[in-house]
């Protein structure tokens, strides 16, 4: 019967794979090539940076896969901005960029991505007051393949084009370069706290945190908080990189690896999820404790050991609360875990990372456009028992006016998304219909999603 199974699964994904075609331009004129020959090339077409994202965004069951990754120079430098192409991998942008002395004027958090995927999509990371919200918004220029083939350079003259390019999400076209603002790596102190999750409620909108970039690890289930606050310090001092190293290793490579070592040797859940947590906390003890005091986006972005495909079996979903009543949302969380784990015996196995997101209205489909927000990104390596947990986290949300980013949350339902997005999701849709008279780029996710 299994095996009956995985032939059929064998079979559709083979026809699946057969009607949709994958190419890989090396130029912009290649790209334009492929955008204006609809018999060759037929629709939709989706763009594929690093394909990170976690909803069926990149997904087409029929059409044309346009990757990315050929498109990976670095075009020019000077003390203020870069100029890149879109599939150059922020790791490799971020490295170049250090043996500068100089690095992104914005944090970014998960490396292995495209410049061209962090720019069309959401991005949450730990922005320290002052610093743009979304890695977008420090993108003064971009190259735009319109799906009718038309290049168009859209700069900051044209705000109301470039609002909507920033976050596009591949709809309005495909970026193929982009001019990033930098400036000299700046270093932040970097201070460690642990709450248990009622101190935690209290504590996050206390007007001590006003300074602070937040980034901070969730335990439910031994009701524990890390938290990471970084600040500038200017103090012309290089942070060590060695800390960062070790740090990068131990939550990125290091825990995935033992959770899923653990996942698998250890059938009887009552004994395993101790252990798993004991192992998680451990690491986050150990990195509060030893290692980084330091630091810079400079020093984040080069990092090794986030990868962001960990295997193909990790799967992670992001919300976004506003800041407002954030304390409520983290402990109602806890709540729905613990409830949840009871009634299904499915929980996740790592550790949630949470982010505090500067306002930005800097792209109409900004998830942070009218208030500073906190995201919540939820992983698991386990898969049975996902799909249906997304779907009540989806619901639990909803109580709590949550966001959902359209590549990185699987779950969110058209009404949440229209309900976080409003007029600006109206204004977006009318754009993408001027520039996509022809629907060339709208997969059924999309249309599903945002409607046409
Ligand atoms: C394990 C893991 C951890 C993650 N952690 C974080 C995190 O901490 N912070 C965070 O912000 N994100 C995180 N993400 C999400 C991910 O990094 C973002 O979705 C990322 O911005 C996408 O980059 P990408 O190159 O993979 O783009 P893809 O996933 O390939 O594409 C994302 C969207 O952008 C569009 N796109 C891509 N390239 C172009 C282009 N050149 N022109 C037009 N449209 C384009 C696509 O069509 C698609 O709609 C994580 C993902 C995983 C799997």
């Amino acid at each position: 019967m299994a095996q009956a199974a995985h032939q059929i699964k064998k079979h559709l994904r083979r026809r699946i794979a057969n009607k949709t075609e994958t190419v890989t331009p090396g130029s912009e004129l290649e790209v334009i090539e492929i955008f204006c020959d609809s018999k060759r090339y037929p629709g939709p077409i989706r763009t594929v940076g690093s394909d990170s994202a976690s909803t069926r965004c990149n997904r087409t069951v029929e059409g044309t896969v346009l990757r990315t990754s050929k498109l990976n120079q670095i075009l020019s430098i000077d003390s203020r901005s870069v100029t890149v192409q879109a599939g150059v991998r922020m790791r490799d942008l971020a490295s170049e960029l250090a043996t500068r002395d100089l690095e992104l004027a914005c944090g970014c958090d998960a490396p292995d991505r495209t410049v061209g995927g962090a720019i069309a999509s959401g991005s949450t990371i730990s922005a320290i007051p002052g610093d743009a919200g979304h890695l977008s918004s420090i993108a003064s220029s971009l190259t735009l393949i319109t799906p009718e083939g038309r290049r168009i350079v859209v700069g900051e003259n044209f705000q109301d084009l470039i609002r909507a390019v920033r976050l596009s999400y591949g709809l309005l076209g495909c970026i193929t370069t982009v001019t990033l603002r930098t400036r000299p790596i700046r270093t932040c102190s970097i201070e460690h706290q642990r709450f248990d999750f009622a101190q935690f409620q209290g504590h996050i909108q206390s007007p001590g945190m006003n300074d602070a970039g937040i980034k901070f690890y969730l335990l439910p289930f031994r009701d524990k908080v890390f938290i990471e606050l970084r600040r500038y310090t200017d103090d012309g001092k290089k942070g060590r990189e060695l800390p960062w190293k070790i740090r990068d290793w131990a939550c990125n490579a290091a825990l995935p690896t033992v959770v899923r070592s653990v996942s698998r040797i250890m059938p009887i859940r009552r004994i395993r999820y101790p252990v798993i947590d004991g192992v998680s906390e451990a690491t986050q003890i150990l990195v509060s404790n030893t290692f980084v005091e330091t630091g810079s986006n400079s020093m984040e972005q080069t990092g090794r050991f986030r990868k962001l495909i960990v295997t193909p079996t990790t799967h992670n979903c992001t919300w976004i609360f506003p800041a407002k009543r954030f304390g409520f949302v983290v402990s109602a969380y806890r709540k729905f875990c613990l409830d949840y784990y009871e009634s299904s015996g499915f929980r996740c196995d790592l550790p949630a990372i949470g982010f505090r997101i500067n306002q930005d209205n800097q792209s109409l489909l900004s998830p942070t456009f009218d208030s500073t927000a906190f995201a919540i990104c939820i992983r698991t390596n386990k898969h049975s028992g996902w799909p249906d947990f997304v779907l009540e986290l989806a619901e639990f949300s909803a109580q709590f006016d949550g966001i959902p980013l359209l590549n990185q949350t699987p779950g969110a339902t058209a009404e949440s998304v229209s309900a976080a997005y409003g007029t600006r999701l109206d204004h977006f849709c009318s754009v993408r219909r001027h520039l996509d008279p022809a629907n060339r780029m709208l997969n059924q996710f999309f249309a599903q999603t945002i409607g046409s």
